[in-house]
């Protein structure tokens, strides 16, 4: 049973909510898609059991065509916010992490292409393994983190969040205008590029510089 972690593996006491994410949030991925860069945040929703360590073996699904990685900063909330404040929001971030957006990406160009919503090809579960969060007073700017994704020994994503469209307070700020969030609630702030498929017996590393790597293996 997944329960939210501090970066020493302890347990943080605060339930498990839903997961909050944004798409297209990274130029460089938006092009590598060559998708359009939305008019306002593209939000979309992964449901509790959608949630799982990310030092666990990485579940994929078996026989619904590619999973991807997308790894992404993850915030992990714990006072409610809804209509908030700038500084509601700083108030109300426990820690920052690192998760996985696993995408079944065959599954979502299929439903994109006759415009249904994602939620087959994203919220599945365990769709969203995450890192043990480190405490936000041990951050400073937010906006000059930088991850990397290595898959067996090869870097694949390198993501800076300065090059963020939404940066993080603006962001759970307008995701707090659409839906109540919540105390365990965590958000995922998109992906740069370097997208690809998974594979059982991929070695994956993700590592939020100067806080924390992350290892595990791709199982199917
Ligand atoms: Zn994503």
């Amino acid at each position: 049973m997944y329960q939210h972690l501090d970066n020493l593996g302890q347990p943080v006491d605060l339930p498990v909510g839903k997961v909050v994410c944004v798409g297209r949030n990274y130029l460089d991925h938006i092009e590598e898609m060559a998708s359009t860069v939305p008019a306002a945040p593209l939000l979309f929703m992964k449901p509790a059991a959608a949630l799982c360590a990310l030092n666990e073996p990485l579940v994929i699904p078996h026989g619904r065509g590619e999973c991807h990685n997308e790894l992404e900063v993850a915030v992990l909330l714990s006072s409610p916010l809804s209509h908030a404040s700038e500084d509601e929001v700083r108030a109300a971030v426990w820690g920052i992490g690192l998760g996985l957006d696993l995408t079944l990406r065959d599954v979502q160009k299929a439903l994109k292409a006759d415009g249904q919503p994602w939620e087959r090809a994203k919220a599945f579960d365990r769709s969203c393994p995450v890192s043990g969060f480190v405490p936000v007073s041990l951050f400073g700017d937010w906006q000059d983190l930088h991850f990397t994704l290595s898959i067996n020994d090869e870097i694949r994503q390198r993501g800076h969040t300065a090059l963020m469209l939404h940066a993080i307070v603006p962001l759970i700020q307008e995701m707090s205008t659409v839906f109540s969030l919540a105390p365990g609630d965590v958000i995922m702030t998109g992906t740069p590029k370097g997208v690809g498929p998974l594979h059982a017996g991929d070695r994956i590393t993700a590592s939020l510089t100067g806080q924390f790597d992350v290892q595990t293996t791709v199982v199917q």
